[in-house]
């Protein structure tokens, strides 16, 4: 009789069980433990899974008699010690549950992708490495180290001499993982004393019994000098210190201020490699790497010891992963700074009302700056493009053509948001009022003078300009609408003389283009900015005075119950541009509602009778933070199969008083596939989480015809 481990697998699998694991036989003396990848065989296919625990049975026959079928051998242990930590294997699970999601997705969500469980998993970069076996060797050439890189060995000791060094066994070579390198871990000084009010608020963050602080402050108002304050002082308790910021190439101005106060900061984003993200995730899991600046997915660091996590504006979309697992990076840094029982900084000019409403409830403790560093606020100008348009006005209103015309003789820079890209976004038969339609979604295409095609903003379709018209056979097509295409064309026109820059989707496809456009643009070679919601995001220029925003009430008229908030905040932050150095700032929004609130309190920079205002509404209509949400989406290409699971699933939640069920709502088409939506509403968001699962576990969905996705929170609902 032989012992045996029974080890319990979990892996990507496509019916709906979501959280099952699968049982494999293990044999080797090689020991086994959680968080281990293993190769596995299923169903004839080689697939990489992640042990979840193991047991050892006395005699393998007797355990399958037992089971009544036999289990397979794990063809492979891939990892030596586990790759995902304890911390990170609960906090994978708790993930799932919380989310709804395949615990496998979870662990997927966390891991750069030469480390994931999928079936191609990569191999790391290897590199050569010459350890020396002989004293002299060391001496003759002058070497301190006795292990160095092949390469620097190479530089001492010609081929010749390396050959015979080798063959006599003087020095043996060997293939190590390739690291990244890292510099010296250094502090320097601010070059300016703190202000009476940012002492006073590290006060209160380190000496707050809470760990979760909001740190509500104005654009330029010092939050982050507070965050690199704290940064410091968790270093000097050897602790790790994790910053998140919405996007790096938007805000490389966060990273150059670590760097130029921190020797040895990593990181860590989307834009990088497959290697350099291994290379980042091993240096943090080794402890070496003290200080992580990174995008969503770094709130999965390996992290040993971390000492402060930074939600540096929080209230941005991106924090919010829009794939399984749908998590909301907040609540997972909520989890891990209770684990490490470390300070975690949410940091905002226009705070989500969520995290506000906790804030006032003490849930999270406030700390507010409400003054400017350099700078008052800039002064802003409501313009009601009604009445310019009366005037002939149709794009650019009188006093922000006066304005943008004074700062160019004043060599002053420029930035302009217009939060829509391409030329125009609709364009119509002239003859009989047909609309060029995506062949694919319920989305008029969208005209991009560039190339000449008309593009599908949804799904990315394109195809030629040179339509007929399907209906009259008519050639004559009418342009409606602007893009950020069609606005710089139109301020060129202008300003003939003035050098523009446009910042969208667009123009920054290519790798580097945004750090490119915006570097330029620092360095004054560009006179305007045009954009879309990029640029309203960390920009920190001193010689721009003026932001001109466009169409600003144009978001309002989306469905979205948070369309008001993000309307709200775009215009703030853009205005947040405005005036940051010596020279005072103007801000022009131009608008067709000039009555909203939402854009008069914008406006005004007022957040907190915003706030207030907006709970008003959310109460009423019994909307987040009043109670919190789920919505279920149901998609597929047969419209009666999907309309009918959804309706499935809406009776199902009806039967329960304790939930209110809106729905189901048939959203627009996508990629082809007919979609419906139910939103389940409950005061309790635990409970609604358990519902959901209940009835999630009951489903019996073929997938390929009927995809579900569940969004607890879900941050927007269009
Ligand atoms: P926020 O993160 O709130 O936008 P910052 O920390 O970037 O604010 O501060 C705004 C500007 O003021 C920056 O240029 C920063 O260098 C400067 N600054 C911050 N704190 C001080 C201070 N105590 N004394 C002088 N300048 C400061
Ligand atoms: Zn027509
Ligand atoms: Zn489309």
């Amino acid at each position: 009789m032989k012992k045996v481990s029974i080890v319990n697998v979990y892996i990507e699998h496509p019916i709906m069980q979501l959280n099952n694991t699968f049982s494999y036989f293990h044999q080797s003396k090689k020991r086994i433990e959680r968080g281990i990848r293993v190769r596995v065989d299923f169903n004839g296919q080689k697939i990489v899974g992640f042990v979840d625990s193991a047991f050892e049975v006395d005699d393998l026959e007797t355990y399958q008699t037992k089971l009544g079928y036999n289990i397979k051998p794990i063809e492979e242990i891939i990892d030596e010690e586990p790759i995902i930590n304890d911390e990170l294997y609960n906090l994978g699970l708790w993930m799932s549950r919380q989310t709804i999601s395949p615990v496998i997705s979870c662990f997927q969500a966390m891991l750069p992708s030469t480390l994931k469980p999928v079936s191609s998993a990569k191999k790391a970069v290897m590199e050569n490495w010459v350890v020396i076996k002989n004293d002299e060797v060391k001496e003759i050439y002058g070497f301190e180290e006795t292990e160095l890189l092949l390469k620097d060995f190479k530089k001492k000791v010609n081929d010749y001499r390396y050959r015979k060094l080798k063959d006599s066994g003087c020095i043996e070579i060997v293939k190590r993982e390739k690291k990244a390198e890292i510099e010296q871990f250094k502090v320097y000084e601010a070059p300016y004393n703190l202000t009476e009010e940012q002492e006073k608020a590290i006060d209160i963050i380190n000496n707050s019994t809470n760990n979760t602080i909001l740190l509500h402050g104005l654009t330029g108002s010092g939050k982050t000098e507070i965050y690199l304050q704290l940064a410091k002082q968790a270093c000097f308790k050897k602790k790790q210190v994790l910053i998140l910021v919405p996007e790096i190439s938007l805000t490389s101005q966060m990273v150059n201020r670590f760097k130029s106060r921190f020797n040895g900061v990593a990181i860590y984003h989307s834009g990088l490699s497959a290697q350099e993200k291994y290379q980042q995730y091993t240096l943090v899991k080794e402890g070496k790497v003290k200080i992580v600046v990174g995008t969503r997915s770094a709130i999965f660091m390996p992290f040993k010891d971390i000492g402060l996590i930074v939600l540096d504006e929080e209230h941005d979309g991106s924090y919010k992963q829009d794939s399984t697992p749908k998590y909301n990076t907040r609540d997972i840094a909520i989890k891990r700074s209770e684990t490490h029982n470390c300070k975690l900084i949410l940091g905002s000019a226009t705070p989500t009302l969520e995290s506000y409403a906790r804030a006032i409830k003490d849930v999270y403790q406030l700390v507010t700056l409400d003054k400017r560093i350099n700078q008052d606020l800039p002064r802003s100008y409501l313009i009601d493009m009604s009445k310019e348009v009366r005037k002939g006005n149709y794009i650019i209103s009188g006093p922000l053509l006066k304005a943008i015309a004074e700062r160019l003789d004043k060599k002053q820079q420029v930035i302009l948001l217009l939060n829509r890209r391409g030329y125009t976004p609709i364009v119509k038969c002239s003859n009989c009022a047909y609309v060029v339609m995506c062949p694919h979604c319920d989305v008029a295409l969208s005209y991009h003078k560039d190339d000449d095609r008309l593009v599908c903003h949804v799904c990315g379709h394109s195809q030629s300009n040179d339509v007929t018209c399907p209906k009259c056979k008519s050639k004559m097509w009418r342009n409606y609408g602007v893009g950020t295409q069609r606005l710089t064309e139109e301020i060129q026109k202008k300003f003939p003389e003035a050098r523009l820059v446009r910042m969208d989707a667009d123009s920054t496809r290519k790798k580097d283009a945004h750090s490119k456009i915006l570097s330029s643009f620092e360095k004054q070679k560009y006179d305007i900015l045009i954009g879309t919601q990029m640029i309203s995001k960390g920009l920190d220029f001193p010689n721009v005075t003026l932001v001109g925003i466009f169409n600003a009430d144009g978001p309002l008229h989306r469905t979205d119950y948070r369309s008001v908030e993000t309307t709200f905040d775009l215009i703030v932050q853009a205005s947040g541009r405005s005036g940051r150095s010596s020279n005072p700032g103007e801000v022009y929004v131009q608008s067709y509602d000039i009555n909203h609130y939402g854009i008069r309190l914008a406006v005004r920079q007022d957040y907190i009778t915003f706030f207030n205002n907006e709970m008003s509404y959310r109460h009423a209509a019994k909307y987040p933070p009043y109670t919190f949400m789920a919505a279920i989406l149901f998609a597929g290409k047969d419209d009666e199969t999907v309309k009918d699971k959804a309706f499935d699933g809406s009776d199902y939640f009806r039967k329960d008083q304790t939930v209110r069920v809106l729905g189901p709502s048939r959203l627009l088409k996508i990629k082809g596939e007919y979609r419906y939506r139910i939103i389940i509403k409950s005061k309790d968001k635990q409970q609604l989480i358990e519902k959901l699962w209940s009835w999630y576990e009951i489903q019996s969905i073929n997938k390929r015809q009927v995809s579900v996705q569940i969004d607890v929170d879900p941050y927007i609902l269009d």
